[in-house]
């Protein structure tokens, strides 16, 4: 059998560099092999112009007035994303998971009613990723501030659910989260088990998303 790269080089070597250029920039899109990346372009060259131009619109200004949330690292159109804007959800809990698409997985459930904390990532030595890395700092001063703003009514009305993924680096940041936040008083649970191990939680059900979050265990 051929291998799917010598494939590509070999089709490439007489292809316009516009058309090599494309299937290169789609090969570089995780998942996205050399032969998904050729027939990518091979389909996009036979779509009407007006099709090619949406998307390389929506391409174009994906970055264009997009930020993150300055309170729970969402990404976002404004300073404060729609979650943390909303005074129908209940501030006082917040669910930290590890990437963005976990927020879109839980909210997909409509069950949750809490704010979030988007750490973008989880520790990893293997990788070098430290607490540094990622939005560790941020939680630490969005929850200082909560206690600020409810001086004297003490901090046991928030909870804390760590959410992030099941397997090795999800549990170390967990524990880690556990161990550094427990100085501070607060409610800590984690979500269920029963997340299949290794799996990240965007690829879980709705079903089991609702349970994993209901199902969780304070940290004693
Ligand atoms: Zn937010």
């Amino acid at each position: 059998m051929i291998q799917a790269d010598f494939v590509a080089i070999v089709m490439g070597s007489f292809l316009p560099k516009t058309i090599n250029r494309l299937i290169e920039e789609f090969s570089r899109l995780p998942g996205i092999g050399p032969k998904s990346a050729q027939r990518l372009t091979m389909h996009l060259l036979h779509s009407p112009e007006s099709r090619v131009k949406e998307l390389s619109d929506a391409v174009s200004k994906l970055k264009n007035g997009l930020q993150f949330c300055n309170i729970c690292w969402n990404i976002s159109e404004n300073p404060q994303c729609g979650i943390c804007a909303d005074p129908r959800r209940n501030h006082n809990l917040i669910c930290v998971v590890e990437e963005i698409l976990d927020v879109v997985a839980i909210e997909k459930t409509q069950e949750y009613k809490g704010v979030y904390h988007v750490l973008h990532g989880a520790l990893s030595p293997v990788e070098g990723i430290g607490p540094e890395q990622l939005k560790i700092n941020a939680l630490m001063n969005r929850l200082e501030k909560m206690d600020e703003e409810s001086a004297g009514a003490g901090v046991g009305g928030i909870e804390i659910i760590l959410a992030t993924n099941p397997g090795l680096e999800g549990e170390t940041t967990a524990m880690y989260l556990m161990r550094l936040l427990k100085i501070h008083g607060h409610k800590i649970t984690r979500i269920a088990r029963g997340l299949p191990v290794g799996g990240d939680l965007d690829y879980a059900d709705e079903l089991t998303l609702t349970k994993a979050l209901e199902g969780r265990m304070e940290y004693s």
